[in-house]
């Protein structure tokens, strides 16, 4: 089997890390699983075979025994940033892309992920977070979308690109523009929010946003990161189908520029690779299947994304978020997965690609 463990990472999707203090008053697993009720995360995310055999690598690179109890104290014993550090490079972590709309209050910035990692970071803008800090003082949608537009053009120097999580809010499946019915969401919004952002979840107000969003960063050559397929509770994962894009990507909004279908759209991996294999502006990546999917489950998801999609349509990312351990997880998993996945090719064209996915796709399209 080839071995990738030498190509440099670029992680195209993350979110920056919670203070260690703040991250430890949560149990570990909790950071490990997409549930969030009490029951699920004390008696069954512990037995999830991907957080078990998470343990266990952790567990030997830690020097520890493979228990829950005992890689939680050894990680509490290291210096935060350092511990950081060593786990992005053992990790071959180059560079990370972070939305840093969330966690939404509390988290590293992006300068300070930069610093503590000792990696380059770039900010992915996440369209809804900057819309909810907009809503409270908009008088009106004209006064809204100029705000928009406005604070994208202040963020643009240090941008990577856009991301929505519209398919968390009201779903893939966008609505035409109807610009009275925005109008009064928003009114009801502010009315309902009294000067404090909240989630903004008004199907009117997203679906003349989003677009509006996408083509500013398609004139501007930015790529717009989607979130489609599995997430938490929050979701309905029957309007996380990538294929619900398709008005919107024959002659709509996300016809113009670069379009990235994030978490490989798990389960619709096979919608997601035809989508990118069909419009030459799609593009699919693999965070969150990294690191969550276990074992061969996640070669699956390689073998059936590379069975459609030209590799130059498919990218690394992690989803890490909160704790540094899920950088280093999702890249071991990335790399193993790969390895897998093009163990039928010869060496040179199975190295080119995993080349291809783990970095080079993603120095073309972000320019990071
Ligand atoms: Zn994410």
């Amino acid at each position: 089997m080839p071995s990738f463990d030498d190509i440099p990472l670029i992680d195209d999707h993350a979110h920056p890390l919670l203070p260690a203090e703040a991250a430890a008053r949560e149990p570990f697993a909790r950071y490990f699983t997409e549930a969030h009720d009490a029951e699920t995360v004390a008696r069954h995310a512990p037995h999830a075979l991907f957080y078990r055999q998470a343990l266990a690598e952790l567990a030997e690179f830690l020097g520890c025994e493979p228990t829950e109890p005992a890689v939680v104290a050894a990680r509490a014993a290291l210096p935060p940033d350092a511990y950081f550090r060593r786990l992005l490079e053992d990790a071959g972590v180059a560079a990370v892309l972070l939305d840093d709309g969330y966690p939404r209050t509390g988290a590293l910035t992006v300068a300070e992920m930069a610093a503590a990692g000792g990696v380059r970071a770039a900010r992915i803008l996440r369209i809804e977070r900057l819309v909810e800090d907009l809503i409270p003082t908009a008088g009106s949608l004209a006064a809204l979308t100029d705000a928009l537009v406005r604070q994208l053009e202040a963020a643009r120097p240090a941008l990577a690109g856009l991301k929505s999580v519209i398919a968390y809010r009201t779903g893939l499946l966008l609505d035409a523009e109807d610009r009275t019915a925005a109008e009064q969401a928003l009114v009801e919004l502010r009315t309902a929010w009294a000067g404090t952002p909240g989630r903004v979840a008004a199907k009117p107000l997203l679906d003349l946003l989003v677009p509006l969003a996408a083509t500013w960063a398609a004139e501007r050559g930015l790529p717009v990161q989607f979130h489609t397929g599995f997430g938490d509770r929050d979701l309905d994962l029957r309007l996380a189908n990538p294929l619900h894009l398709r008005p919107l990507l024959e002659g709509g909004a996300l016809s113009r520029g670069p379009v990235v279908l994030l978490h490989a759209a798990y389960p619709y991996v096979r919608e997601a690779a035809y989508l990118a294999a069909v419009y030459p502006n799609v593009y699919v990546d693999i965070s969150q299947a990294t690191p969550l999917l276990a074992g061969p489950g996640l070669a699956r998801v390689l073998e059936d994304l590379l069975a459609l999609a030209p590799v130059s349509k498919l990218l690394y990312g992690s989803d890490a978020w909160a704790v540094p351990e899920w950088f280093w997880l999702a890249a071991r998993a990335a790399r193993r997965a790969l390895a897998a996945a093009l163990a039928w090719l010869p060496e040179g064209e199975a190295r080119w690609a995993a080349r291809r996915i783990l970095r080079d796709n993603a120095v073309e399209l972000y320019g990071v």
